[in-house]
């Protein structure tokens, strides 16, 4: 592959996920800025995406721009209702569900009950 030229493989976190086109929007421009000039972005849609894919550098990128990163599937309670999302700004883990939908469909709304911040907790799938 030449210096000028790359491929970028996407796989939506779920297919009609409408985060995608953004996604690859920043994609292509963060990539314009390094140089590249000649830039594919291919969608993958098999085999599916899962959260499980998520890196620790990921999930700290997430935190650190105010979302909740997903669970891993391993600590994921099978209960809806024990599902504890720590809140990105003060770390409580005193949180409530605002709505199944947050600004995009892959993310669930929260709000904080002790610093009052809503946030968005990328849902686990
Ligand atoms: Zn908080």
């Amino acid at each position: 592959m030449n210096g000028d030229e790359i491929e970028v493989i996407i796989t939506p976190t779920y297919s009609g996920c409408p985060a995608m086109d953004m996604i690859a929007m920043n994609i292509r421009l963060a990539l314009i800025e390094k140089g590249y000039s000649k830039i594919k972005i291919t969608s993958v849609l098999s085999p599916a995406w899962t959260t499980e894919w998520m890196s620790e550098a990921g999930k700290e990128k997430l935190k650190a721009y105010g979302i909740a990163p997903p669970h891993t599937r391993s600590d994921a309670p099978m209960n809806r209702e024990d599902f504890v999302v720590e809140c990105p700004q003060c770390h409580s883990t005193n949180t409530k569900l605002l709505s199944e939908f947050g600004s995009t469909a892959c993310k669930a709304l929260y709000q904080c009950n002790d610093c009052k911040e809503p946030f968005d907790h990328f849902k686990c799938h």
